[in-house]
């Protein structure tokens, strides 16, 4: 395996639109680096060798932002951390599923700090770890070009392993996560071959919306991870769920059909049949945790 990286123009834009502007002039021949962890191992395994690679660590406005907007959304910069994305929603009390679940499970203290939020949707990896609860809490993305820009529900952003409808000359900058109703919260599990460092053989992601506290369902959103080629919605389940008074008993039901509706396949991390087992298992936890944190939420409101 080649570990010496390939020989490459570097640039390194402080702006959106310069590096829109390198983008329409290189055309295919450049790539973009946001914390360089994927990248720049598939540049030293020799699997891509961009001649131009388009830096965006130096673009404030992808960095640094995390934004409450006066409608209640929150906007993040695409280059923001993983280790940010923790410090944001703990510290904002929101977006459970994203903090202490996705991004606290990915890699290690030092990918954390690194990866961004935007190369692990880029990225397209059907087990990745952020897309499956920004999707259970229904983010956009908003890609860019010289020419202006496009808003994509993440849902239709992401399009098979690896693939993503964005353009070469096309720049995500931000993810718009929609303000979170009242009595709502999100959960999200993970299970590996080992606890840390560990790629998903499933991972889950639950969403609930409640009328009040003991129900009824008005919304609810289940999305899996790394048993499709897709992180996919469980629609089934989802239905099984809207309109009734959250119990075991109904978060059992829905697992299942959750399960049913699964597409693993047998790889040298599990079989099919185990990881459909596992659908039902995370996906009982992850509503669980939905349902705790719909509460947690309310108590942190009135408190
Ligand atoms: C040791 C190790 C452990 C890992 N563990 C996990 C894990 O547990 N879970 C997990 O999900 N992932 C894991 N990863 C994968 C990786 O860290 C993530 O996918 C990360 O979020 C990628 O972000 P990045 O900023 O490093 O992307 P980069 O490597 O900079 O870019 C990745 C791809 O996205 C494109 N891109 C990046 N930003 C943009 C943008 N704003 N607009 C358009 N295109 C863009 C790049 O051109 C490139 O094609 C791991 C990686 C390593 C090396």
């Amino acid at each position: 395996m080649q570990m010496i990286l390939p020989r490459f123009h570097y640039h390194a834009p402080t702006s959106l639109d310069e590096a829109c502007e390198i983008l329409a002039e290189l055309k295919k021949d450049a790539r973009l680096m946001a914390g360089g962890t994927d990248i720049i191992v598939n540049m030293k395994k020799g699997l891509v060798s961009p001649k131009n690679l388009v830096s965006l660590s130096r673009i404030k406005s992808l960095t640094d932002r995390i934004l409450d907007t006066a409608s209640g959304n929150t906007r993040i910069g695409a280059c923001v951390t993983a280790m940010d994305l923790i410090r944001f929603t703990q510290g904002a009390g929101r977006y459970h599923a994203l903090a202490s679940g996705g991004a606290a499970c990915l890699g290690t203290p030092l990918i954390r700090n690194t990866a961004t939020i935007g190369g692990n949707l880029v990225t397209a990896r059907p087990a990745a770890d952020l897309p499956p609860s920004l999707m259970a809490y229904g983010a956009k993305v908003v890609v860019k070009n010289r020419g202006g820009e496009r808003v994509v529900g993440l849902e239709d952003f992401i399009k098979g392993p690896g693939q993503t409808v964005i353009q070469s000359n096309e720049i995500l900058t931000e993810i718009v996560l929609e303000s979170q109703p009242r009595f709502s919260g999100g959960g999200y599990e993970k299970l590996g071959v080992r606890k840390t460092l560990e790629i998903s053989l499933v991972n889950a992601a639950a969403f609930l919306a409640l009328e009040k506290p003991d129900g009824p369902i008005l919304n609810a959103r289940i999305v899996l991870g790394a048993v499709a080629a897709v992180p996919m919605r469980a629609r089934a389940a989802e239905e099984c769920l809207v309109g009734e008074k959250p119990n075991e008993k109904l978060f059992e039901k829905a697992a299942l059909a959750a399960a049913k509706e699964s597409k693993p396949i047998d790889d040298f991390r599990g079989s099919a049949e185990y990881r459909k087992e596992m659908v039902k298992v995370l996906t009982r936890r992850a509503l669980r945790t939905a349902l705790q944190e719909a509460v947690n939420q309310e108590q942190r409101r009135k408190g």
